[in-house]
């Protein structure tokens, strides 16, 4: 349909980026009747859920995405569009060679300190908490300050200075005196043997891949790939009503407040002639000497006992964390406050705008998981 045709634009959505926010938005939209184009700069949808088959294996090619939610409408939802395997995140830290379950649990506790109680587990940490209470209480301080203050008071020193410190200054590129305290909230701490990273009532990984649930949102939507909205913007606002932005908010406005700062991670990967290099999906190398963050071993994800061996190789990746620069990719946002303020500024532009919606970890500046933004989509379609 061509514009000269007429005042009506050919697409009542033009969506910028196909990652999970676009994607879902896409769906629900086109189930409610509406014409979807949706643009991606990369070669393939998905944004950064995406996987590549190599061997057999699908390679999480931007890092481990593992599937979490307590919400039924939402799980029922991705349900209703792929099904979902029994993968639990059970990842295991490396500190000088030594593992330790996580997330931190009775197993974590027997491992540091050779306790094989609850009660004995709560008073190592009791102890271990008062120095940093105390002095949060001189300061005048009600709740911690900071992920340094928000570990220490939560596990104590020794679980701080081995499993924590090292790999969060390592993957923030900041000193945790420096970072919110809620990222290490994300964390469960249990006084039970559980090494279920979440808490969450249903987990999972497509079966097939994450690339599966992509194609599934975006079947009925138009989809192009390897076009940048902002190499022709006009033309892009030319094609539809309105436009759901999932790209970098401050990249939106042409930078007029300033860059936010994000973390970027890049990957090394390689193919290994064994069936079985470490033993999971992955390995947190907790230590700050050790350059990388995690070591991924991706078909553990969907090959599970036997049908590890049934495969004869196997796909790594190890994963590096550095600062973003213009040109590489962002991947986490910085939500300390500078970073958080310099957001509300654009934010403020962004609420202004009639026919524009922004989603997503970079359109809001937002630490988000998968589940939550399906659920926020979904919330729009009044379907959560
Ligand atoms: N973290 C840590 N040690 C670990 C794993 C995580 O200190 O072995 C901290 C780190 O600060 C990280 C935060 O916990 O940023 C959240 O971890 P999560 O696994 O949720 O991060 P993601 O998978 O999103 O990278």
């Amino acid at each position: 349909m061509s514009i000269a045709a007429g005042n009506k634009k050919p697409y009542d959505y033009l969506i910028v980026g196909s990652g999970l926010f676009g994607a879902t938005f896409a769906c629900m939209a086109t189930r409610q009747g509406k014409r979807c184009l949706v643009i991606d700069k990369r070669p393939h949808t998905g944004g950064n859920i995406y996987c590549e088959e190599q061997h057999g294996i699908n390679v999480h090619k931007y890092g481990c995405h593992i599937f979490h939610t307590s919400s039924k409408a939402v799980w029922d939802f991705v349900n209703s569009l792929v099904s979902f395997n029994r993968f639990t995140y059970t990842p295991v830290a490396n500190y000088e060679g030594r593992l330790y379950n996580l997330p931190f649990n009775m197993n974590t506790f027997y491992q540091m300190w050779g306790c094989t109680t609850p009660d004995e587990a709560a008073a190592i940490i009791e102890s271990q908490k008062q120095d940093t209470l105390t002095a949060m209480q001189k300061c005048g301080a009600t709740a911690p300050r900071n992920l340094e203050e928000q570990a220490l008071s939560l596990v104590g020193r020794d679980i701080y200075e081995k499993l924590i410190k090292g790999y969060t200054e390592k993957q923030w590129g900041r000193a945790c005196t420096e970072l919110p305290a809620f990222i290490i909230r994300r964390l469960p701490v249990r006084l039970v043997y559980d090494n279920n990273y979440f808490n969450d009532a249903y987990q999972g990984i497509p079966i097939g891949g994450y690339n599966k649930l992509t194609n599934a949102l975006l079947k009925g939507s138009d989809c192009l790939c390897n076009e940048d909205f902002f190499s022709r913007r006009e033309y892009w606002e030319a094609q539809a009503d309105k436009i759901v932005f999932t790209g970098k908010i401050d990249e939106f406005y042409g930078y007029r407040y300033g860059q936010l700062e994000y973390r970027t991670v890049y990957f090394e990967e390689e193919t290994l002639d064994t069936p079985n290099y470490q033993g999971c999906a992955v390995v947190n190398y907790t230590e700050r000497q050790v350059p990388y963050t995690r070591v991924i071993e991706h078909k553990h994800f969907e090959h599970f006992g036997d049908a590890v061996y049934a495969l004869p190789r196997t796909v790594v990746t190890h994963e590096f964390s550095t600062e973003w620069k213009p040109g590489s990719e962002p991947f986490y946002p910085v939500n300390d406050e500078k970073n958080n303020a310099l957001y509300a500024q654009y934010k403020a532009l962004a609420e202004a705008e009639e026919n524009v919606i922004f989603g997503g970890r970079l359109a809001e500046y937002k630490y988000y998981d998968m589940a939550p933004i399906i659920e926020r989509v979904l919330g729009m379609f009044g379907k959560a």
